[in-house]
């Protein structure tokens, strides 16, 4: 079968592979593309350690056409990224998605979604999708999950003001996740008017370039910027809460008086999605993936989707 196979930093490129021998085998649908990938791509790892060749592409969406499993032949399907060694400190203390031993979906251990077929060992955690939704719906399943988790680590409660930075695959979707925990208002904090407009019409209530000083219960970055955290850190009144999401690029340098004595702030990071996919799945339906989904590319063309873009971005995705 066809594959990507990532062989060093800006080297990724379909290759024939071997179909899948073992596990639960996925006909994939459609891939997200995610910026995670992107950091792949240009040589870093998010999550561990690079270890060359491997097929990337953790945003799966597939049927399952072999293998054995819970689900039956046919079951349209979606899979965590992490694969928990299930025997570890973190592991039994049922916090699955800190296994530092675990394994991750697209990599050198388990090949990835970029492919026409995954085949996923017993210790991944899939789910099924409803075939009701579209594909540029579904496909939305993990970065959704991701919303979902981020929102509940940030602490969204019914009646929150919420401000919200990054407006990318993450972006797009997680004012959905902040209204079903009964946010009152989600603003996105942006950059420019273009932005402003787009999460205007991806179901924000409001978007602004310059947040007024704690104006906000809630605040989550999504966008793994430094700078748009401290925007955020202005932003949040005082005994509010701040939503940390992201793989950041540098430190920030902080005035902790801003967290204790001036404001008595929730800091609260997140990784990955645990637990958080059936809540998800059950928001795709009201989600616009047409608007959502940016681009589409057949698989040969990968290298399109992980490279610098003059073109607007929210979510890209990767056909096989
Ligand atoms: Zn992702
Ligand atoms: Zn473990």
């Amino acid at each position: 079968m066809r594959a990507v196979v990532a062989r060093a930093p800006g080297r990724f490129a379909v290759e024939q592979v071997d179909r899948p021998a073992t596990g639960l085998v996925v006909e994939v649908e459609a891939a997200g593309v995610c910026a995670a990938d992107r950091m792949l791509f240009s040589g870093r790892h998010p999550w561990g350690e690079l270890d060359w060749p491997f097929t990337p592409g953790h945003e799966l969406l597939g049927r399952v056409v072999g293998g054995v499993g819970p689900f039956p032949l046919g079951t349209r399907v979606t899979a965590e990224v992490g694969l928990p060694c299930g025997g570890c400190e973190a592991c039994e203390r049922g916090q699955e998605h800190l296994c530092a031993r675990a394994v991750h979906l697209g990599g050198r251990q388990v090949p990835g979604a970029f492919a026409e077929q995954v085949g996923l060992p017993a210790a991944a955690r899939v789910h099924p999708v409803p075939d009701a939704l579209a594909t540029r719906q579904a496909v939305l399943a993990e970065p959704m999950a991701c919303a979902v988790h981020a929102v509940r680590r940030a602490g969204v409660r019914p009646g929150d003001r919420v401000a919200v930075a990054g407006l990318g695959g993450l972006g797009a979707v997680v004012v959905h996740a902040a209204r079903a925990k009964g946010a009152a208002s989600v603003t996105a904090v942006v950059r420019s008017d273009e932005k402003a407009a787009l999460a205007r019409d991806l179901g924000y209530d409001a978007a602004t370039s310059s947040p007024r000083d704690a104006a906000y219960d809630t605040v989550l970055d999504v966008s793994g910027s430094v700078d748009a955290v401290e925007v955020l850190l202005r932003a949040v009144r005082p005994g509010g809460r701040v939503g940390i999401y992201g793989v950041y690029d540098r430190p920030l340098t902080l005035d902790l008086n801003r967290l204790a004595e001036l404001g008595e702030l929730a800091v609260a990071g997140g990784h990955l999605a645990p637990g958080a996919f059936p809540e998800a799945i059950a928001l795709l339906d009201g989600v616009d993936g047409d608007l959502v989904v940016t681009a589409e590319h057949p698989l040969d063309r990968i290298t399109d989707a992980l490279t610098a873009s003059d073109r607007p971005r929210l979510k890209e995705i990767v056909l096989p």
